[in-house]
C-alpha cells in the first residue's frame, strides 16, 4: 500500500505522554475499520500513529477527541513515515550486534561482485581484521553493458553465506528484481537497492514487506525529496529498517565517476530518522579519492562507509578502478578511526579473524 494523500493531507496522531496501550490500540482498531492502515511508532518522548491511506477531512476532528489523543498534525512533507516530523528520534537499524545510525561508525566493505570463493573469503578475512563490521559483495549486478559480468547470482549468495560462517561478517548484498527478494532474503542479512533500482516501486514494494533491513542507494538523479520518497515505500509496507546510502549523482563534471554530493548527509540527517551511510568507492570511480571523501563524510555525519576492496583491484571483474586492495583499506580504516575518535563517535578496533563464527 501506498502512502496517499497530496501535500498536506497526510496525518499523524501524537499520543498524550503516559497513553495506555488500550488508547494506542482502540486507535488503531477504529482507523483499520475505516480502512487506513495505522503505524504506530514508540519514541521515548511520545507515541505516534501515522495514518495511511486517503485521508479524508472529517478524520481529523474524529481522531482528536479520543482518549489517549494530544493532537493530530497534517505532515507538510509527502513524504511521512519517513520525516522527522513523524518521527524525532533517530532510528537505528540493528544487524546483529551491529548498530547502523547509533554513534559507532559501521564500515560495510568488500568486493563489487562476488567472484571466487577465495576472493570473497580472503577479502571478508582481510576487512574484518581491519575493523570493518559488515561484509559487501555483489551477487546480481547491475551493469551498463549486457555484455560485462553479471554476477553469480544464487551460487555467488552462497559463498557471501560461505565467507559469513568463516568470519561472523554479516552480509549486504544487492537484490534487482522482486522475483529474487525471497532468496537474497534468504542469504544477506541487508538487501541493497542500487541506484539504478531506486525508482522500481514494485521492488520498493516487495522489500517493504520482508523482514530484513535495506539499503536504499540515492540514484543517479534523485532529488533529496524523490529518495525519501522512495524510502516511504518500503516504511509504508510494514519495514521499518531502511538504512539511506549517498553514493554521488550525476552533474556535468566528467572528473569522477559520480559527484559525490556530502551535503546530502545532514540534509537528509534533518529530514529523516533514517540512518545515513556514504559509498565513496561508486560516489568518485577512482580508488585513491576513497580515502578523502570517507573521511569527509564521517567528519560530516555519515552513520557509516560502504566501501569497495578487493585482494587485486588490477585483476577486478568489475569496478577494480575504485577498489582498494587490503593495504589501502586498512590505512583508512586507521585513519578514520582517528576522525571517528576525535568527533566522539565510537568504532571497533580491528578484530582478528577465527576459524568459524
Ligand atoms: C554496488 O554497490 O556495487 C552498486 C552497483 O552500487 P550503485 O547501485 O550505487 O551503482
Ligand atoms: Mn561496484
Amino acid at each position: 500500500m501506498g502512502a496517499e494523500g497530496e501535500g498536506g493531507s497526510v496525518v499523524i496522531i501524537v499520543m498524550q505522554r503516559g497513553s495506555s496501550d488500550d488508547d494506542i490500540r482502540r486507535i488503531e482498531e477504529r482507523l483499520n475499520q475505516k480502512g487506513y492502515k495505522a503505524q504506530v511508532s514508540r519514541g521515548v518522548e511520545r507515541t505516534v500513529i501515522g495514518v495511511v491511506g486517503r485521508i479524508i477531512p472529517e478524520l481529523k476532528d474524529e481522531m482528536e477527541v479520543l482518549s489517549g489523543v494530544s493532537e493530530v498534525l497534517r505532515v507538510s512533507k509527502p513524504y511521512k513515515l519517513a520525516s522527522r516530523e513523524f518521527k524525532p528520534e533517530s532510528t537505528i537499524v540493528k544487524v546483529g550486534n551491529v548498530a547502523i545510525g547509533s554513534d559507532q561508525v559501521v564500515v560495510m566493505a568488500g568486493p563489487c561482485a562476488v567472484e571466487t570463493e577465495e576472493q570473497v573469503i580472503s577479502t571478508a578475512h582481510a576487512v574484518k581484521a581491519a575493523g570493518a563490521s559488515i561484509l559487501r559483495g555483489g551477487a546480481f549486478k547491475p551493469r551498463t553493458s549486457p555484455y560485462s559480468f553479471r554476477g553469480h547470482g544464487v551460487q555467488g549468495l552462497r559463498m557471501l553465506a560461505k565467507a559469513r560462517a568463516e568470519t561472523g561478517l554479516p552480509v549486504i548484498t544487492e537484490v534487482m528484481s522482486t522475483e529474487d527478494v525471497e532468496t537474497v532474503a534468504e542469504y544477506a542479512d541487508i538487501l541493497q537497492v542500487g541506484a539504478r533500482n531506486i525508482q522500481n516501486y514494485n521492488l520498493l514494494d516487495r522489500v517493504g514487506r520482508v523482514q530484513r533491513p535495506v539499503l536504499l542507494k540515492r540514484g543517479f538523479s534523485t532529488t533529496y525529496e524523490e529518495w525519501l520518497l522512495c524510502a516511504e515505500y518500503i516504511l509504508a509496507g510494514g519495514n521499518n529498517n531502511v538504512i539511506l546510502c549517498e553514493r554521488g549523482i550525476r552533474t556535468f563534471e566528467t572528473g569522477t565517476r559520480n559527484t559525490m554530493d556530502l551535503c546530502a548527509i545532514p540534509v537528509v540527517k534533518k529530514l529523516s530518522h533514517l540512518p545515513v551511510i556514504a559509498d565513496p568507492s561508486h560516489g568518485t570511480g577512482k580508488w585513491y579519492l576513497v580515502k578523502p571523501m570517507s573521511l569527509a563524510a564521517i567528519a560530516a555525519g555519515a552513520h557509516g562507509l560502504e566501501i569497495e576492496v578487493h585482494p587485486n583491484p588490477d585483476t577486478a571483474w568489475s569496478d577494480g578502478p575504485q577498489s582498494l586492495n587490503f593495504e589501502n583499506f586498512n590505512s583508512l580504516m586507521n585513519d578514520i578511526r582517528a576522525v571517528a575518535l576525535a568527533l566522539g563517535r565510537r568504532m571497533p578496533e580491528p578484530a582478528k579473524t577465527t576459524a568459524s563464527a
